[in-house]
């Protein structure tokens, strides 16, 4: 694709953009004088949908009026409410609705995933994470090697990016898989790492750890609603995800768990238990034996909040609207814009560390300059611009195709030019 420089041409592609409409479906964020910041932070918390008001309304109404019959008189019922959003979430990541679950929060689901998958021998005990694994995954893994009784130093197994560069190569998984592979019990990989934005390829990384008899599980919260990570033919174990980035459910909101079908009738895999993961025909006789249910419900605990899961409706109701093929359509072509933009200011001192191959990431640009510290970040903020800093000099952007314009990409990169001057 070729683009141009003018603001004329950023306006020109909003106007033939097919879903340029669903900007007004979502509240942006205004400065004191009533402007739109400029709004780069879905990877971190995405914004809200103006309908999601509605759907949170319509449950605290259901409470007022009926109360604990609310279970099954609402309009929609909160025992089964969980499963109003399974289909359009498993839509969204590639699976089957039996694979899929939202629960919880995403750490949580990670340590009830690791309760099955992680099942450490004596000699097949390491946990393989990227070097760069977000610090909740690392911190994570670590206290699951140390409840094992192992030392999480020795146990930890770090796969990174070779001196001088940033990104992870595939070549180098299969060297620490070949080397240390009969020691390695789980591989917990972030699918689209939240630093760099380099999406890895999942099947391929399944593959291999299954190949050494290692389980594999996938931390997408920076893929989930992004990319398009076809978790069941990806044959991966399992993933987890939160709903908040791309996925505009809102702060602290539910977290979505996938088990991979070929574990879904395996029902003496450990795991922890309680009264929702019990069969929902019976669990109600609040009677034993314990009947544990088949999928990625069977790893439920407890009735869920559902004014989060009211918020979670409104956001994945718009995504089935929408659908994950135009979406990613659009933010291929506008995170190129991106990149062409970065890359026409023409500085030594810029360098975008996040692949160039549309395929290898998602709509997140890391951007890194030289000698920047943090006050580069304040000048932007000082612009109306939300972006992500990292230390020591990494600014992540994150243009989301639901709510981003190709002008708010133009006025982004005209304010980093001259914040550089
Ligand atoms: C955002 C994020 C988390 C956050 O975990 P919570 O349990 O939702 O607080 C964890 N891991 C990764 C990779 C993330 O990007």
């Amino acid at each position: 694709m070729k683009y141009q420089t003018t603001l004329d041409y950023a306006q020109r592609l909003d106007q033939e953009d097919p879903l340029s409409y669903l900007r007004n479906e979502y509240h942006i964020p205004k400065n004191i004088k009533g402007k739109d910041w400029l709004y780069f932070t879905g990877n971190s918390l995405g914004l809200q949908p103006k309908a999601t008001q509605d759907y949170i309304q319509q449950e605290l109404d259901d409470w007022a009026n009926y109360g604990v019959e609310g279970h099954f008189e609402a309009a929609n019922p909160w025992m089964p409410y969980h499963e109003f959003l399974t289909e359009n979430m498993a839509k969204i990541v590639g699976a089957k609705p039996i694979e899929v679950v939202v629960m919880n929060t995403l750490t949580t689901n990670l340590h009830l995933l690791m309760v099955s998958f992680y099942q450490p021998t004596k000699t097949k005990y390491k946990i393989l994470i990227e070097s760069d694994a977000f610090p909740s995954d690392r911190y994570a893994v670590q206290s699951q090697l140390e409840f094992h009784g192992f030392d999480a130093k020795e146990g930890l197994v770090e796969w990174k990016p070779r001196d001088g560069e940033e990104l992870l190569r595939m070549e180098d998984l299969e060297t620490i898989l070949e080397e240390q592979g009969d020691e390695i019990s789980l591989l917990m990989i972030g699918g689209v790492n939240y630093y760099t934005g380099q999406y890895l390829d999942i099947k391929r990384i399944a593959q291999l750890g299954h190949a050494k008899n290692c389980m594999v599980g996938i931390d997408l919260a920076h893929g989930a609603g992004n990319i398009q990570p076809n978790l069941h033919d990806s044959g991966v174990d399992f993933a987890a995800w939160c709903t908040y980035k791309y996925l505009n459910s809102g702060p602290g909101s539910l977290a979505g768990l996938f088990v991979h079908e070929k574990h879904a009738h395996t029902k003496d895999l450990p795991r922890f238990s309680g009264w929702w993961n019990h069969n929902k025909e019976t669990r109600f006789n609040m009677r034993q034996p314990f009947d544990v249910m088949s999928g990625a419900e069977g790893w439920q605990l407890s009735n869920p909040p559902i004014l989060s899961m009211a918020a979670i409706k409104a956001s994945l109701d718009l995504f089935e609207k929408v659908g994950m093929d135009a979406l990613r359509k659009k933010s291929e072509k506008l995170t190129g814009y991106f990149e062409f933009l970065i890359n026409e200011i023409g500085s030594r001192d810029i360098k975008i560390i996040t692949p160039s191959n549309p395929k290898e990431r998602g709509c997140q640009l890391s951007i890194q300059v030289k000698n920047a510290d943090k006050s580069l970040h304040q000048k932007l903020t000082d612009n109306h611009i939300i972006t992500d800093w990292r230390e020591p000099d990494v600014i992540r952007c994150a243009p989301v195709p639901m709510y981003n314009s190709f002008e708010d990409v133009y006025r982004m990169v005209e304010t980093l030019k001259n914040v550089l001057k």
